[in-house]
């Protein structure tokens, strides 16, 4: 069923507890935990806790948690003290983008000057 857990998902095992993560945010629809290979000083994923492929998916079937995400990544950006330096929330979706792990994920990246176009 969708949003159901995925036996062979990262995420969907760092959700359970399965997988350690340093996570640094949680509500009921969501976690946010950082990073195993940060890209800036402020490196934070925000998930939804039900396994949805990609935030394509996810808004499909829950746009009120993709909204979660982006008010979670705000949440994070403020603890980070990230918000007045300038922060980028990404969400990869597709190989063809970058996307690797294929449990919708939200990064949220600061505390340095971030490059405009993204390679
Ligand atoms: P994607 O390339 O947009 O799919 O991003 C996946 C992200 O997950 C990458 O930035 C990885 O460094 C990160 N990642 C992979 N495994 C783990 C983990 O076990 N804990 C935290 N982050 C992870």
């Amino acid at each position: 069923m969708a949003g159901e857990p995925q036996a062979d998902c990262l995420f969907c095992k760092i959700v359970a507890g399965e997988v350690p993560a340093t996570i640094v945010r949680e509500t009921a629809t969501t976690v946010a935990f950082r990073d195993i290979n940060p890209q800036a000083p402020t490196h934070v994923l925000v998930i939804p806790k039900a396994h949805y492929p990609n935030a394509a998916s996810l808004a499909a079937a829950e746009p009120q948690v993709i909204a979660d995400i982006l008010g979670e990544s705000r949440e994070v950006a403020a603890a980070e003290q990230v918000e007045d330096t300038g922060y980028r929330v990404v969400f990869n979706t597709g190989a063809g983008a970058g996307q690797t792990v294929f449990h919708a994920h939200l990064h949220v990246l600061g505390g340095r000057g971030l490059q405009w176009p993204p390679g």
